[in-house]
């Protein structure tokens, strides 16, 4: 009896024992299949930053020589052409446009994923964002038939706080869209303030509606995927590389938004955009804007430019000395430090990398030099390949007044120009 007993115990004990090795096992087992999760999830990501690191590399070193294109495109353009000869120069310029384009797509697209994108809120104007679609897209528009509409309601504020440039890029990737998609019909941005949030933002909707060629539902499930089209046939007749979607998707997550299509059937597409904003109390009257009716008043600056790529400083001397500015050039920030060493200049047109002193370096040790008298305080421009947000910030706090983005076109160095020496009057 007893031996039985102890036989049934020792039965158990080793039942349960058993039961503790299974369970140790199993522990064991899930902690190695955690363990090897983690490791192929860090691989991933590390191999997905170094491919996003590398394609805002490549598209960075890919613009520098195609702004030396682009500008001496300008400048031939300027050497009264024959009107055969202008036609082909307009279509070279359209592609090395559609070019740089594609590479700010690419180099916004990697930022995003590599996580390097961030976002800089700032007072904005809804009126002058309006009218900068309508400036933009009333050209497309008229040239596919389409009329474009984008009312403003009374009861909106007029100042918002947010990232308005890539409230831009999102409005300008959506609109520039229904634009394309649609031939003799209708495009309409409507804006509207939607519930102040308990966060005290207000959330902004706004509708980009089309009654263009539509999308399915498949080709809804991929047109937020990069490099995809729905019209995938080989002779596309759209023009695009599918990446707009995408980062637009990437920027309103990150702008804690929401985005949804309507495809309903036979009416076209409507893009539904709701963003949240900050409310700005103060009057926005004083923040300066790039207003390209605001042209100078035909008065002569000594400027300097520093720029170490020979192509782009040959096209930035030729543009100024065409609007009748006295050119000097410096092929780094410390030859700049020298030129302003040596005499006055009413400003300073800089390249942001450059060898031995780069452009911030050149900036900040402007303003703190004693050898260069007044010219420490000479408005600074950046000029840089660079066209992202949040370098600005960066380079306005390294002591620079003004910024410009190359490729830059003659207006627009003209009215940078002019807006930099208005203030600094
Ligand atoms: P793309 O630069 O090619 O336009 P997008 O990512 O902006 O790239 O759009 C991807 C695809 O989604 C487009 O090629 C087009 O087929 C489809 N699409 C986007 N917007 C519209 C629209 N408003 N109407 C019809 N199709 C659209």
């Amino acid at each position: 009896m007893v031996a039985q007993v102890l036989f049934t115990l020792a039965n158990q004990l080793s039942e349960t024992a058993y039961q503790n090795v299974q369970q140790a096992r199993f522990i064991y087992e899930r902690q190695q299949v955690e363990k090897m999760l983690i490791e192929m999830k860090d691989k991933a990501e590390a191999a997905n930053k170094s491919k996003s690191e590398f394609l805002a590399n490549m598209s960075h070193e890919i613009r520098t020589p195609l702004n030396g294109v682009l500008g001496m495109l300008h400048l031939l353009k300027e050497t009264s052409p024959t009107s055969e000869q202008r036609h082909l120069l307009d279509a070279a310029m359209t592609s090395a446009k559609r070019l740089t384009r594609l590479l700010s797509d690419i180099l916004d697209l990697s930022k995003v994923e590599a996580g390097k994108l961030q976002l800089v809120d700032s007072r904005f104007s809804i009126s002058s964002l309006r009218d900068s679609i309508l400036d933009l897209f009333q050209f497309p528009a008229r040239e596919n038939h389409n009329e474009l509409d984008f009312p403003l309601p009374q009861e909106l504020p007029e100042t918002l706080v947010g990232d308005e440039t890539r409230l831009r890029q999102i409005l300008f990737n959506l609109v520039g869209n229904a634009v394309k998609f649609t031939q003799s019909g209708r495009v309409s941005i409507e804006v509207d303030a939607l519930a102040r949030r308990p966060d005290s933002r207000v959330q902004i909707l706004f509708t980009v509606r089309d009654t263009g060629i539509g999308i399915t539902d498949e080709q809804l499930q991929l047109i937020f995927e990069p490099f995809v089209q729905a019209d995938g046939s080989h002779t596309r007749r759209f023009q695009g590389a599918g990446l707009g979607l995408p980062i637009v998707r990437k920027l309103v997550q990150l702008m804690d938004g929401e985005l949804a299509i309507d495809n309903t059937e036979g009416s076209g597409t409507t893009a539904y955009l709701s963003l949240p904003f900050g409310i700005a109390h103060e009057d926005i009257a004083d923040i300066p804007k790039l207003d390209m009716r605001n042209q100078p008043d035909g008065r002569k600056f000594r400027v300097l430019i520093a720029e170490d790529d020979q192509v782009s400083m040959l096209y930035g001397k030729k543009t100024l000395q065409r609007l009748g500015h006295e050119v000097s050039t410096a092929s780094n920030g410390k030859e700049a430090l020298q030129r302003l060493a040596e005499k006055d200049f009413d400003l300073v047109l800089m390249d942001i990398q450059m060898p031995v002193m780069n452009g911030m370096e050149a900036a900040a040790a402007i303003r703190t030099s004693e050898e260069i008298g007044s010219n420490a305080r000479i408005p600074i421009i950046a000029m840089t390949a660079y066209a992202m947000t949040g370098d600005k910030e960066s380079f306005l706090s390294a002591g620079m007044n003004g910024y410009i983005a190359k490729p830059m076109e003659a207006s627009e160095l003209q009215a940078a120009l002019a807006k930099v020496m208005s203030a600094s009057n």
